[in-house]
This record gives C-alpha cells, sequence and structure tokens, in this order.
C-alpha cells in the first residue's frame, strides 16, 4: 500500500466516545475486511485498488482507483468503507477516486489469486489486455477446477462485465474468468 502521509496515528473525534487515538494500521484492518462486492473471497485490500491511507487532522482520506471507469461496484465499495468506518465510530471518513494510474488485474495479490481459484474463478494470467477475448480465439486461460488448458470462451461477459464465461473441455464444467486489464 502507498503512504502518502507521514503521520502514522492521528487523534478523531468519534460518536461513540469522546475522542481515540486511530492509527493507519487500525484503518488499514478494516479495509483488509471489505469484501470486493463481487467477489467475496477477496477484499478490495487484495484487489489492490486501496492506493492510500492519509489520517488529517479529524479525518481519514481514503484514496481508491477504480478497477475501470464505469465498473458499479465501484459506488458500492465506497459506500461499504464509509459504512464499516461508521461501525468503528468514524464519521468523518472522505473517499476519493484516484485516476492518476489504471488499476491492472497485476495490482492483485498473490494469495488473493489462488483464493480466486479455489472459488472457481479462474484469476488474470497477464497484464495486457487479452487479445485472444478480443479476437475470440482460443485463449490460455486454465480451467480453475481440474488445471486444464483445453478451455473455449463461451461468452466475452459472465456473472459480471468483469469477467467472461469459459467452458473447460476436460472437465465440461463452464467458469468465469478474471478479464486482464
Ligand atoms: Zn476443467
Amino acid at each position: 500500500m502507498v503512504m502518502l502521509s507521514d503521520r502514522s496515528e492521528v487523534l478523531l473525534p468519534l460518536t461513540k466516545q469522546m475522542a481515540k487515538v486511530i492509527s493507519k494500521e487500525f484503518i488499514e484492518q478494516l479495509l483488509q475486511e471489505i469484501p470486493d462486492p463481487e467477489i467475496p473471497v477477496i477484499s478490495i485490500v487484495d484487489l489492490g485498488i486501496v492506493r492510500s491511507v492519509i489520517l488529517e487532522n479529524e479525518k481519514v482520506i481514503i484514496n481508491i482507483t477504480p478497477t475501470y471507469s464505469g465498473c458499479p461496484a465501484m459506488m458500492a465499495i465506497q459506500k461499504d468503507i464509509v459504512a464499516r468506518l461508521k461501525d468503528e465510530g468514524i464519521e468523518h471518513v472522505e473517499v476519493n477516486l484516484v485516476h492518476d494510474e489504471v488499476w491492472t488485474t497485476d495490482w492483485i495479490n498473490d494469495a488473493a489469486k489462488e483464493r480466486l481459484r479455489e472459488y472457481g474463478i479462474a484469476p488474470p494470467e497477464k497484464s495486457s489486455p487479452d487479445k485472444n477475448l478480443l479476437t475470440g480465439k482460443r485463449s490460455a486461460v486454465t480451467c480453475p477446477r481440474c488445471g486444464s488448458i483445453e478451455t473455449s470462451l463461451i461468452s466475452q461477459f459472465g456473472s459480471t462485465a468483469c469477467k467472461a464465461l469459459y467452458r473447460c473441455e476436460s472437465c465440461r464444467e463452464p467458469f468465469d474468468y478474471f478479464k486482464c486489464h
């Protein structure tokens, strides 16, 4: 996680108590508990979209980068962050969308990719936009169930716009593939 501020903790006014010293680590732990709205097995931190946590006087600022513009999940994520911090009595929260860098599936950490696979979603294989998906040619997407690479694209859009629907030719099971960006 990128840290933009030198301050590691700050005194925040809370609803439940008068005030409490809140550390950056505490905020980061709370964020780690917030699942991606579409994929409950990975958190928004795993996804790599939380760019920085900044503690200012009496305020927490959290900068996130959208997975891609127009992804409706971002609104839900902003609300989830505010709600989770409010649960802890932290009311002064600002969630900003930052677009200085374009999110790529490379930002998803390896542990989260493994959890995706266990969940039945093939994790993104490479960072560049998947040309095979665009041209409709066979792609080297590995089946998350049996590990076969004999897989075919069925639809550009799986259960959500962020995923494509594949079928494994070995075990014949359909599965979602987390598309590369
Ligand atoms: Zn399979």
